[in-house]
């Protein structure tokens, strides 16, 4: 059976040309960074080349990258970092409905520790409103983090709009850029944001890496204490290999920008316009324009997202409901219904994320299964049977 995976923004595979730069740092290249001999200073060279990849990619300077763990890592340290650092000012943080648990559940602990939170709302499209974010600043706001673009639905955030409403207004500005690092253009030059957080493994490293722009003059505590390195922003010995992953992801990247990023627009409006040919009531969830390439969210009327997703599953083709990280729980996603869908929209959404390594006949693939199985289970489906009798 053929196997398809659509389902990168939950994970991508290793780039080769990342895992062959990696494994040096696995065999020979074994040293410290922070070692003055040779073993630890020759690393050191290769850990300051790959923060220059990372800060190129987004137009920004080497100082203002740090490594971190995971992408959940940097934005606990943008929201827990700030909060912390500026206690004098005030305990209210304002952020979407929408985001990533990474960033919804780290608001919730801070709500614990005494901290308000305002979650904006986001109209159908998924986009934040700024009148509301402009509303909701206080004296004492200390932080705004608005995620760059949705994990689910793709949709692009106003980002430049709300750094600015935030500079006008004195408040730090963090964005969850996870999703868009590698896949739209990003200036830090240009963009009014403070801090950014993004994370290998949605870029085609292994898992476990992530980074921190943190714009210069920007103050914020760490999140782990110990050593020296990261200039004291992140302690611990660097993990070198997955580091030269990242910075290398970031070449790649950048290297192939134009390429990829036309290359996965038309792999998904090809899949796109194959669905709402072949499929009746189906239904967009996402902005139709300001979306990531790859991303395509459709709800299957009169479907249990989870069942298609099982359906699909067994035909070789792996997708997701709702977000990865809540799957398994029968949910519906806390971003469709902040879109303000039905719960039977928001039940009967899969998102297809593209990758690299897809192809055309990967989505012509996809394209024979998908209206088939959908034919199935709405055959079985009492929503769907009583919705066509009261159309009929
Ligand atoms: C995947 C993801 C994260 C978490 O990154 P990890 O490296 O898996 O911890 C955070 N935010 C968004 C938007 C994501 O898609």
């Amino acid at each position: 059976m053929r196997r398809v995976y659509m389902d990168h923004n939950a994970t991508t595979p290793v780039h080769p040309e990342v895992l062959e730069a990696m494994l040096p740092f696995f065999r020979e290249q074994f040293g410290n960074a922070s070692s003055i001999h040779w073993a630890g200073r020759e690393v050191k060279k290769y850990l300051d080349e790959a923060r220059e990849k990372v800060a190129a990619l987004m137009n920004a300077d080497p100082q203002e990258i740090v490594f971190t763990g995971c992408g959940t890592e940097s934005d606990n340290m943008a929201i827990k970092g700030v909060a912390f650092t500026h206690q004098d000012k005030g305990r209210h943080i304002i952020t979407s409905k929408v985001e990533h648990h990474a960033i919804l559940h780290t608001c919730q602990f801070m709500q614990g520790m005494g901290y308000q939170v305002t979650y904006l709302s986001v109209d159908r499209d998924g986009l934040v409103d700024l009148e509301e974010l402009r509303r909701s600043i206080r004296p004492d706001t200390v932080l705004v983090t608005i995620m760059f673009a949705n994990n689910e639905t793709g949709t692009i955030m106003p980002v430049r709009e709300i750094g600015e409403i935030c500079r006008e207004k004195g408040v730090l500005f963090h964005t969850d850029a996870v999703q868009a690092v590698g896949k739209i253009s990003i200036d830090l030059k240009r963009l009014p944001v403070d801090i950014l957080s993004l994370s290998g493994h949605k870029l085609n490293t292994p898992k476990g890496i992530g980074a921190q722009f943190i714009r210069k003059g920007t103050k914020l505590s760490p999140l782990i204490h110990g050593g020296a390195q990261e200039r004291n922003r992140r302690a611990g010995t660097e993990n070198i290999p997955y580091i030269i992953g990242l910075g290398k992801a970031c070449e790649i990247a950048m290297r192939d920008f134009d390429k990829r990023h036309e290359y996965l627009r038309n792999l998904r409006d090809r899949l796109q316009e194959g669905i709402f040919r072949a499929v009746p009531h189906v239904e967009l969830n996402g902005h139709p324009v300001l979306r990531l390439p790859n991303t395509m969210n459709v709800s299957f009327l009169y479907v249990e997202g989870e069942s298609l997703l099982l359906n699909l599953d067994l035909e070789g083709v792996a997708v997701s409901s709702g977000s990865a990280c809540s799957s398994g729980s029968a949910d519906a996603s806390h971003v469709i219904l902040a879109m303000g869908k039905s719960p039977l929209v928001a039940q009967s959404a899969i998102r297809f994320s593209l990758g690299l390594t897809n192809t055309p006949e990967d989505v012509d693939y996809v394209l024979e299964v998908v209206p088939r199985i959908i034919e199935r289970l709405r055959a079985i489906s009492p929503l769907y049977q009583k919705a066509s009798r009261s159309k009929a």
